[in-house]
């Protein structure tokens, strides 16, 4: 136990986890250290998709009202078969009146975080550019060992370490780490003008056998051209693959024809906003990452850092933001008389949200071969139960609560109204302390 006012965190990678971390734990009175390793904050990658969850976590900000102006709205997620019968047919408002989804790109999320770790500048302070590559703990403090932006040796201590470097995290404890390895299938993708074809608030996804899928996301705006709205356009595939991907002309035509003959709008929309010189394909490789723990004594691994997995349920990003207000809530509980206990904190910390993680990892773990995968068994499995699956209510509704992410386990889930709820008062009585 040491006095809490001069606990120092020093948070690593400012992506999702990051970013929504730094702002809680300045929120509460600490004073943070955000290390990462690009010497500017430009993030490239697919639109994501905010679940409710997430949503409710960015209330907790003070950030939603700010995301909603760029992203966009999304109400469910409609999956269809090559012969037009719906596959996956999930909805936000089944499982609570008002959720919805937000789709939104990723240079928005960030600027939308990075406004929020803005507002506390006595707060945080910021190292671009330092690239951490190792950590030594000891009674006393962690040591941060690593390079700076000027690539010379770089060697500083903190009370405490946030490890959010994303999923190829060589700081996570390697004593902690049960699984770590990429998976053989990721995906491709675009952003394209928004897709008018289909309806605007859906996620729409196309499936046949578990060899071609295909997501059309609404995505919304980016900060510096808030007029074109946008959509992210993903296309599975073997990772081996992904060099060869669209590389002539010829390859383009042999793959619209391919999509042409299973979802013929599809197709048409696709051949118009992939023609143009200026449409990049960027690969996106998935990784599993499995920790026996999250924290221990002045070390905590939040975000794809310890817990990376495939997007088939898009929570990713979601378990980011509710890691970081688990992270906030289980400091506001081990506080007291002045002292933070370790022990205390990661056991709540645990609490929060082990089962959580557990059930989408499982459930990400036993999905994503029906979609992604060599296993044309499984996809006519899948095709068979999941229709009959969502004409019972039960089911339905357990499936949008999943795709929300409030999931805790099979039977139980968290609150949108306690996970939003405003922020807790500073630990220290003072912000500013
Ligand atoms: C194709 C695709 C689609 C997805 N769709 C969704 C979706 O719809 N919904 C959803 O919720 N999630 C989705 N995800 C997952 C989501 O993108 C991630 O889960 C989320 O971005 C993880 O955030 P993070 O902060 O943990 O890590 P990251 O965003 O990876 O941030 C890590 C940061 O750490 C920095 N860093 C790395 N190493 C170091 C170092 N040694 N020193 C200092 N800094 C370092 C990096 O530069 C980076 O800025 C998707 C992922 C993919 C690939």
């Amino acid at each position: 136990m040491i006095p809490i006012k001069t606990i120092h965190f020093a948070i690593i990678g400012a992506g999702t986890a990051g970013l929504a971390t730094a702002t809680l734990l300045a929120q509460q009175g600490f004073q943070v250290s955000i290390f990462e390793k690009a010497q500017h904050l430009e993030p490239v990658g697919a639109g994501l998709l905010l679940q409710p969850a997430g949503l409710a976590v960015f209330e907790h900000l003070g950030v939603l009202e700010h995301a909603c102006q760029l992203g966009a709205k999304v109400t469910g997620l409609e999956g269809q078969l090559a012969d037009g019968r719906l596959l996956v047919d999930s909805h936000y408002h089944e499982a609570g009146n008002h959720y919805t989804g937000l789709g939104i790109h990723r240079a928005t999320l960030c600027h939308v975080l990075q406004t929020a770790v803005n507002q506390h500048r006595d707060a945080i302070t910021w190292f671009m550019g330092y690239d951490i590559q190792q950590l030594q703990e000891s009674p006393e403090q962690v040591r941060l060992i690593g390079q700076d932006a000027q690539q010379q040796p770089f060697d500083a201590a903190f009370d405490a370490v946030i490890v959010a470097n994303g999923a190829r995290s060589q700081l996570r404890p390697s004593a902690w780490v049960k699984i770590d390895q990429p998976y053989p299938w990721g995906a491709a993708w675009t952003i394209v003008p928004e897709c008018q074809q289909f309806d605007r608030e859906i996620l729409h996804q196309f499936y046949d056998t578990s060899q071609i899928m295909m997501g059309i996301l609404p995505t919304g705006a980016i900060p510096t051209a808030s007029e074109q709205r946008l959509s992210s356009v993903f296309w599975s595939l073997p990772s081996a693959q992904f060099p060869h991907f669209l590389k002539q002309e010829q390859q383009r035509e042999l793959w619209l024809s391919q999509v042409s003959k299973r979802w013929g709008k599809a197709a048409d929309w696709l051949e118009q906003v992939t023609q143009t010189a200026s449409t990049t394909w960027l690969s996106a490789q998935y990784r599993d990452v499995v920790m026996s723990q999250y924290g221990q004594g002045r070390i905590g691994v939040i975000g794809d850092a310890a817990h990376a997995m495939s997007p088939q349920l898009g929570q990713g990003a979601n378990m980011a933001l509710l890691d970081a207000w688990a992270l906030s809530q289980s400091v506001q509980h081990s506080y007291a008389q002045q002292q933070l206990g370790w022990a205390k904190l990661w056991q709540h910390y645990h609490q929060l949200r082990r089962s959580s993680t557990f059930f989408y990892q499982s459930l990400s773990r036993l999905l994503t071969p029906l979609y992604q995968s060599d296993l044309r068994w499984a996809s006519r499995m899948r095709d068979v139960l999941f229709p009959l699956m969502y004409r019972i209510p039960y089911f339905r509704r357990q499936m949008a609560i999943t795709i929300s992410g409030f999931k805790t386990n099979a039977l139980q889930q968290l609150n949108y109204a306690e996970i939003a709820q405003s922020p807790i008062a500073p630990v220290l009585g003072s912000a500013k302390c």
